[in-house]
């Protein structure tokens, strides 16, 4: 039995990138190789990756399960955030194999995206560039941090060589589709919807939230059938209200389709109960319908009465509100995760979040008491290290705008909850990351490019 070293994989890294630092710590040339001197390092020489995945070989070797390294290190949490194929399973889950054999790692031949600033910063502070999931997120075509044009590679598996090593063949997204999109509301809302879908373990239903589409859709004066001889089309919408070279990054066919004409795709998610469409289409139908991503995510959150998936049988919703006392425990004991505060309280998420960010208490991104950085990690150093702002917004690892949106949401009672979740046992696990700084941006992020934004990028 051959022993690897197993690097841990960085903050948001994405799985085939961390591949790629396996193989080069490791020298491999091959990923094949690379995976069968994993399988043979765990002792399972002989299997198939269908019977064991590439995927829980990674995981295995990062450390995680299967599910926590797909909701942190893949992108699947985006590509299937709103499904009607088996939405009750878990990201990364075992049950269905095939699933992660065939999704779980980014596909190959999908373009790659860096931030040249932040593999600069990168080298810096982790000694090594990576590649980041925020930053291939479709639309985000400009870094979040430095507001710079990504530079993006096509090779066959770009994220098998690190970002550095890939920067004499890369190119950049012209200056002038970024312009348009960097200030657009509703790329914005775009964006800022598929990150929320990384905090999420399992994807949304087409089923549940069809009725919540075509209610909002309908009252805005939206076709909510391909028939219906009243009503616009909300394809046609679209096309009016995003920047048209940000929107054929992600949607191509919006783009290309004439006014009037009826795109099954995008108008069908007005009324169909399984997926229209990619879960781009939605993202686009939900940041037109909702004025904010905050409105969209609490009406979604609404139609799930709280729970993270459909219970088939749950009790009559209580409506009152607890008092602050019971909020400000909950939220310390779900360590800040809305969803989950709504569901140890059995009330409605929209109700709670309301008042929770009435107190201050913002919803918080996955973490861990042993994080140093990122921006849980950021806001302890800031309430209770008492740390200052600039080196909080450093180990917050998000954009300056972005950190302060997140301050601005916090209150006193945020100090409070934030000692309540501090382990006061002295055997707190030490991080067993390099310190540093989290991705750029967003507390979540992951790529998704299409074969159409390739074809475009090359074109230009
Ligand atoms: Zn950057």
């Amino acid at each position: 039995m051959n022993m690897l070293v197993q690097p841990a994989p960085f903050p948001e890294e994405m799985d085939r990138g961390y591949l790629g630092r396996i193989m080069r710590v490791n020298g491999y040339r091959t990923p094949k190789d690379a995976v069968e001197a994993m399988a043979a390092h765990f002792g399972e020489e002989g299997r198939s990756r269908r019977d064991l995945t590439t995927h829980e070989l990674l995981s295995r070797m990062a450390g995680m399960t299967t599910e926590h390294f797909a909701q942190r290190h893949t992108t699947l949490p985006l590509r299937r955030g709103i499904t009607s194929y088996v939405p009750s399973l878990i990201h990364g889950s075992k049950e269905r194999k095939s699933l992660l054999h065939n999704s779980a790692s980014l596909r190959k031949g999908q373009p790659a995206f860096f931030c040249k600033e932040c593999v600069k910063a990168d080298v810096h502070f982790h000694g090594a560039s990576y590649w980041r999931r925020d930053l291939q997120t479709p639309g985000q075509i400009w870094c979040p941090k430095h507001e710079t044009p990504l530079y993006f590679i096509t090779s066959d598996d770009p994220f098998l060589a690190s970002p550095a090593m890939s920067i004499d063949e890369a190119a950049q997204i012209p200056q002038e589709w970024v312009k348009p999109a960097i200030k657009n509301a509703y790329v914005a809302r775009f964006i800022e919807l598929a990150a929320s879908l990384y905090d999420r373990p399992s994807p949304l239903d087409v089923a549940l939230i069809a009725p919540l589409l075509r209610d909002t859709g309908s009252a805005q004066g939206f076709k909510v059938n391909a028939s219906s001889k009243q009503g616009a089309l909300i394809s046609d919408h679209m096309k009016a209200v995003f920047p048209p070279q940000w929107l054929s990054t992600v949607f191509h066919e919006v783009v290309e389709k004439s006014q009037g004409e009826y795109l099954h795709q995008v108008d069908g998610t007005l009324y169909l109960r399984k997926s229209a469409s990619s879960v781009i289409a939605y993202l686009l139908v939900l940041s037109v319908l909702f004025e904010s991503a905050d409105t969209a995510i609490n009406a979604l959150a609404g139609v799930y009465g709280g729970g993270v998936v459909p219970a088939p049988h749950r009790k009559p919703i209580k409506r009152s509100v607890p008092a602050i006392d019971e909020l400000v425990e909950g939220y310390a004991i779900a360590k800040g995760v809305h969803a989950e505060v709504a569901r140890l309280l059995d009330l409605p998420v929209y109700v709670v979040r309301k008042s929770l960010l009435e107190l201050g208490l913002p919803s918080l991104p996955e973490w861990t008491p042993a994080s140093e950085v990122g921006p849980v990690a950021a806001l302890r150093a800031f309430y209770l290290g008492k740390r200052s702002y600039a080196s909080c917004l450093e180990i917050s690892g998000l954009s300056p705008g972005r950190f302060d949106a997140l301050m601005r949401q916090c209150g006193p009672a945020l100090a409070l909850a934030l000692d309540r979740m501090s382990p006061k046992t002295k055997d707190r696990p030490r991080a067993r990351r390099v310190k540093g700084r989290l991705p750029s941006n967003q507390e979540q992020g992951a790529v998704l490019a299409t074969p159409q934004l390739r074809e475009m990028l090359l074109q230009n």
